[in-house]
């Protein structure tokens, strides 16, 4: 169908994360039949191995739907009296039928960039609360990111065939009927809207998603491009094909463009010619051209990954257009370096480096070498949830066998010149007596939970060096509590921590304030005498004996026996502050199998030969590869 502006609706679905964004998505796939019966399945757009596996959405998903909307006039949305566009919307309709392209986007804090990208391509968003918890921390980081970018906001509560009263909520004596008025009301003030323009549906029943859809094409502003204009696009989303190039994900802001005409990039300046342009149904789907306010795909033919970037402006060669706003790049908070477990995969992990930044642009990094690993890089994080899914990428979609170093913050040392220097791996840090102070990231920290909690949070915060801010009411059920923190008390396990002390009801959410100086020191680890450099780490003074002890207890766990007995010790300059041993084994791994089996002795030697790809030879014993990571969980 030809896409007149005026049939076009551009919306995201924002809200913390599980309260049913993707689900809700599947049923808008389903009543638009934008995909095959047969192919369908839940959270269809989440379209990744490892997003499957572990149920959340890492990346933003555009698709492209098309919709005939009934008429119901008996429906409230008709009578909708705050929606400046309504009117306008409705006479400007040529016909019933529209085009709806959504953007499905991830809840975790770690990937509030791809939200944020996300919202800078449409005009609306649906902010969907889950009945069963009420606002969370999301709700808000991502509401405001909306109200940012002036999105028209449709707040939907979510889940309400959970009609059952909840076991931790009956205690209180708060029916289930009553939920769903609670959590109105908690939307009703955050927004300042009328309760009557809240929808209430179950995504996964399938109830109220008509009129889901219905408030989206109503309440949405349309486009507000120009098709006369020279042709200018967000690109807000990338990929690469290995026969078309960069794939760029674009919302068409003016003009058109079509397949074999010549772009350029307005800040890199690469042109090129488009190989082919097409939409998001939802697979990459060849079309004739794409037109302002349509979003879609234009595979670029560029080999040279870095001339084309996110936040760039993509358009016609040879005509004059201004460049869009773009994005701010994203701040990585937690820094951990890659090594390849084997030295001739070096250039490997540098090419998927590359390759995996177009499609996670929060993802940066740079080359470093290390005495003990070699040739690797040092990357940023937005977070811990970040950090495993990128190493997990790397691993899954290139095949390779990585070390990943402790995580840390970054820190500004003082030396004793005077200088400041930026330190994000704890091997940069100067000796003791070369430095004057080490100053360290706080953060705002958020947390929000049902009442009942707030006594086990308060305690769990106690346990964080940190100051106390202040207790907000959200509603009579709910409260906010700001609290200030250093960033490395919070980033490895808090967050588990919260979810455990709170039936999993109370969510944070944090942002990186300033810089404030700390009593922090180096600590390193020494394996059969050697430090290994991966495993130093920078840690409050006081922390250093529990610390210490913790570690080499874990790295005496993961670490398997070796021929001889190793020492670990954690040190503080040349104090030992804690150790354990590792008691030798015997070499033949299968000398106890007596007897002349050879086929299964030759099995086993096999399987020890595999085994021993994953090391890696570090001082003078081999650790395999995923010690590193592993050290860090519980
Ligand atoms: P997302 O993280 O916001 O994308 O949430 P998902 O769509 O992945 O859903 C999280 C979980 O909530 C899944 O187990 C869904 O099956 C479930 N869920 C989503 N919507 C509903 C609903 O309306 N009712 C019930 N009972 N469960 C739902
Ligand atoms: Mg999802």
């Amino acid at each position: 169908m030809s896409s007149n502006q005026s049939n076009i609706r551009n919306f995201c679905i924002i809200s913390h994360v599980d309260h049913g964004k993707s689900t809700l998505a599947d049923r808008f796939l389903e009543l638009t039949q934008s995909v095959e019966k047969r192919k369908m399945k839940e959270q269809f757009l989440d379209m990744m191995d490892l997003e499957r596996e572990k149920g959340i959405t890492i990346k933003l998903q555009p698709v492209r739907m098309e919709y005939t909307l009934n008429r119901h006039p008996e429906r409230s949305e008709g009578s909708v009296t705050d929606s400046s566009a309504s009117p306008q919307n409705d006479k400007d309709a040529q016909n019933d039928r529209y085009i709806l392209n959504l953007i499905d986007t991830p809840g975790h804090v770690d990937f509030t960039y791809e939200v944020s990208r996300s919202l800078a391509a449409v005009e609306g968003a649906i902010l969907l609360v889950d009945v069963t918890q009420g606002i969370q921390a999301q709700t808000l980081a991502n509401l405001e990111l909306a109200r940012e970018q002036n999105l028209t906001i449709i707040p939907v509560i979510n889940k309400i065939d959970l009609l059952a009263p909840l076991p931790s909520l009956e205690a209180n004596g708060v029916g289930a009927h009553a939920r769903v008025e609670e959590t109105a009301d908690e939307m009703s003030q955050l927004l300042g809207i009328d309760k009557k323009d809240i929808l209430r549906i179950s995504a996964k029943k399938g109830q109220g998603i008509e009129e889901v859809l219905e408030a989206v094409i109503k309440r949405i502003p349309l486009p507000k491009g120009k098709l006369e204009k020279p042709f200018r696009s967000l690109i807000f989303d990338s990929s690469y094909d290995d026969f078309k190039g960069v794939i760029a994900y674009i919302r068409a802001i003016d003009g058109e463009i079509k397949k074999g005409q010549k772009i350029k990039m307005l800040v890199s300046k690469a042109e090129s010619e488009i190989i082919e342009v097409g939409v998001f149904s939802p697979g990459l789907t060849k079309t004739q051209s794409i037109q302002a306010g349509e979003i879609g795909y234009i595979a670029t033919g560029l080999k040279d990954i870095s001339k084309c970037r996110v936040g760039e402006t993509l358009a016609l060669s040879g005509q004059k257009t201004e460049s869009l706003p773009g994005y701010q790049e994203p701040k990585p908070v937690v820094f951990a370096s890659f090594y390849p477990a084997q030295a001739n995969d070096y250039n490997l992990l540098k090419d998927s480096l590359a390759k995996l930044k177009l499609n996670d642009a929060a993802l940066s990094y740079e080359p470093e070498s290390s005495e003990g690993l070699g040739r690797g890089f040092r990357s940023g994080f937005l977070g811990m949830l970040h950090l495993e899914i990128v190493s997990e990428r790397l691993k899954r979609e290139k095949k390779l066998d990585l070390i990943v170093t402790s995580p840390s913050v970054n820190y500004q040392v003082k030396n004793e010149k005077g200088n400041l220097i930026s330190v994000s791996s704890p091997s940069d840090l100067p000796e003791a007596n070369q430095i004057e102070e080490i100053k360290e990231p706080w953060v705002s920290l958020e947390i929000i939970t049902p009442n009942q909690y707030l006594g086990s949070v308060m305690k769990l915060l106690k346990s964080l060096r940190g100051d106390y801010k202040e207790t907000k009411y959200l509603s009579a059920e709910r409260v906010l509590i700001e609290y200030e923190t250093p960033l490395s008390e919070i980033i490895i396990d808090f967050y588990d921590r919260l979810k455990n002390i709170s039936s999993g009801y109370a969510s944070m959410n944090y942002e990186v304030n300033d810089y404030r100086p700390g009593n922090l020191v180096k600590m390193d680890i020494l394996i059969a005498g050697d430090k290994v450099d991966a495993f130093s780490r920078i840690i409050h003074q006081e922390k250093t004996f529990s610390e210490g002890k913790t570690l080499v207890k874990r790295l005496k766990q993961v670490i398997p026996p070796q021929l001889f007995s190793v020492s670990l010790q954690a040190a503080v300059g040349s104090n030992i502050v804690a150790r354990e041993t590792i008691r030798a084994m015997r070499k033949d791994v299968t000398g106890y199998l007596y007897g002349g089996d050879y086929s299964r002795k030759k099995k086993l030697l096999e399987k020890q030969k595999k085994g021993k790809k994953k090391m890696k030879q570090v001082g003078k014993i081999n650790l395999p590869s995923d010690v590193f990571l592993k050290v860090l969980k519980k």
